[in-house]
Formats: C-alpha cells, structure tokens, sequence
C-alpha cells in the first residue's frame, strides 16, 4: 500500500459528522470531540469508548497512528476509518486516498486526466454540441452555458458541467439527470481540492460568493455574482487553501436556505476564521433557521434568480447573521447543541 498524507483536522471533521448522523452516536455522543491540537498529534474523546476526558490520541504524520491511553485501542487511520464506516481495511484505504489524500496545491503540471473519472478536452467539447431543455428551465441564458461549457450527454440523459483546476486544466465533470435530478461526481474525482468556476476568476476578484452546487455559480453569473460551488456543502480546508492562492479577501456565504445550509455557513466560518479572509453571509428574504424553520419561498441561488429576486440580495457581517441566528425564537437546542464547537 502507497503512502498517503492528508489532512488530518479535515478526515476527524468528516468522520465527527458521519459519527453523529450514526446509530452508535446515542451510545458514544462526545466521541471526536474536545479536540486538542498539539504538535505532532491530535486529542479527544475515544470513538471506541465513552468518555468526558479525551485519553485518544492520533498522530498528524503518515501513518497517523492512534493509541488511546483508557481503553486500549490502538491502530492506524485506515483501521480507524474501517472501525467507524463498518467496512473492509482496503475498502477503508480506498476512501482515503479517493477523498483526503492531498492535492498538489501548486498545480505546477497540468492535472493528469487519464485518472479514473477523468476527462479530457475532447469529451467536453462533444458533450459542448448537444444540449437539453432542463437547463433553461432553470433561468440560464446561451450565453452562460457557453461560458461554462455546459452539455449534456444522451447516453446518461444528463447535463455536464465540466470541472477545471485554477489554471483550467480539465479535471472531470459533473452529471445532472435530467429525471431525478441528482447530481453525481465520479468517484475518486477530487472534489475536495477543487472549487467549481474558480478558474474563471482567478486573478480578477477578491470577493467571492460561496454557492453549493454549479447550478447556481451559472444562477450567480446570470445576475453578475463571482461565484464558486462547492460541490456539497461543506467548505473543505483544501478549498480555503485554494482560496487564498488565488488572492481571496472576502468571501459571502450564500448556501441552500435549509438547516444545511446553517449548518455549513457555521463549518465554513469555522475554518475560514483561522485565515485573514472576511466572512459575510447573504440574506435570504425569508431566512431558514431565523424568520422561520418550515419550507421557504427561495431555497437557493436559483430559486432567488427564477424569482427575480437574485439582484436584490443583502449581505450583513458574520457576527450580525450568528447574533440572529441564536437570538431568533426558532433556534433549536437540539440542533446546535451538536454543532456548539463552532460557537466558542
Ligand atoms: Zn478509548
């Protein structure tokens, strides 16, 4: 087996969401937290144990051993993911190196696409000669979809949105069946170390709206927004890195307005507020989590453009948007009590 270096603050968020969404949560809720970073090593609460003092320790170097001092357990990272996803030990290498083993943020050589999941020039320019309705139903003009290189491919009835690195190099495309829906990325394609549309503007922005999916970068763009998506929700430190290279100073967080969407804008500024950069969040005109916590009118950059309400979006300070956050009567202990490391 390859060695392999990740990130290794970025693998315990992910594995600290999934092992909340989990059924073993109820029996271990303070597993990954109280996390305290050293020098070469990480501590907090055993995953394999319940405790209120964090004895489990991981290293932040290849192999990222971890010993926990209470109950005894002991391994390297890949046994920690198989223990905690419930799968095989290669199945576990396999979901480390396809989502965590880190970019090479410099991106000196153009990124290799013959990769599984890959794409090249050509592919993107065939999808680039057919088009399907679905995407003007969704308010995008021609002139957007040349400029995004957007096509669709019969053999999937889906829309691709190819993706390219900082430098434009084509890196692999995302599907959008045009049937249910759903957006797919291929597996193993390097999501997290990449920001849909960013090399459109590299170089010529430092103020950049964060939005969840390509759609709306393409919905942004209509209404003149320098956008970036980032494929989920979730904004990865990778992607941060990617931002300050490219001379980002500001970012304003526009994502779905849902409890998500909450959610991310809490994760982003999380990291984000360990850089220089600024964080404001945009206003939606009927806010999930403030004005109300049903279904709201707007639920997207998209349904904003379709609306014809994308031009007239506000943008307060982060500080502004938490303050009434927490002070509005629909905030939910329940919710937030599980995210309150993002509140200190
Ligand atoms: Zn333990």
């Amino acid at each position: 087996m390859d060695r392999y270096y990740v990130d290794i603050e970025e693998v315990l968020d992910d594995l600290q969401s999934e092992w909340v969404k989990s059924p073993q949560y109820k029996y271990n809720p303070t597993a990954f937290t109280k996390r305290k970073i050293g020098y070469s090593n990480i501590n907090m609460c055993c995953p394999y144990h319940n405790e209120t003092k964090p004895s489990f320790g991981i290293s932040t170097e290849y192999p990222y051993l971890f010993n926990c001092f209470s109950c005894g357990a002991s391994g390297e990272l890949i046994t920690l993911i198989a223990d905690i996803f419930q799968i095989n030990y290669l199945k576990a290498y396999a979901k480390i190196i396809n989502n965590y083993a880190t970019a090479n943020l410099s991106f000196s050589a153009p990124e290799n696409n013959s990769q599984e999941g890959g794409v090249t020039e050509e592919e993107i320019f065939n999808y680039r000669k057919k088009k399907h309705s679905y995407i003007e139903t969704r308010g995008i003009s021609d002139y957007t979809l040349q400029k995004y290189e957007i096509g669709y491919d019969e053999k999937n009835h889906s829309i691709v949105f190819p993706v390219r690195d900082l430098h434009g190099n084509p890196l692999f495309v995302i599907r959008r069946d045009v049937n249910t829906k759903f957006y797919q990325i291929p597996k193993g394609a390097p999501k997290h170390k990449t920001l849909y549309g960013l090399n459109y503007l590299y170089g010529k922005v430092k103020e950049v709206f964060i939005v969840e999916g390509a759609i709306d970068v393409l919905s942004c763009y209509e209404a003149k927004l320098p956008a970036v998506g980032l494929m989920g929700r979730t904004l990865s430190k990778n992607q941060l890195k990617l931002l300050q290279l490219a001379g980002i100073t500001k970012v304003i967080l526009f994502l779905d307005n849902d409890e998500w969407g909450v959610k991310g804008n809490l994760d982003a500024y999380k990291i984000i507020s360990k850089t220089p950069i600024r964080v404001d969040v945009v206003k939606y005109p009927i806010q999930w989590g403030i004005d109300t916590v049903d279904k709201t009118m707007f639920k997207d950059p998209n349904d904003l453009l379709l609306g014809g309400k994308l031009n007239d979006i506000t943008m307060v300070p982060y500080m502004n948007y938490y303050y009434d956050l927490i002070s509005s009567k629909f905030y939910r202990r329940d919710f937030y009590e599980r995210n309150k490391k993002n509140f200190q």
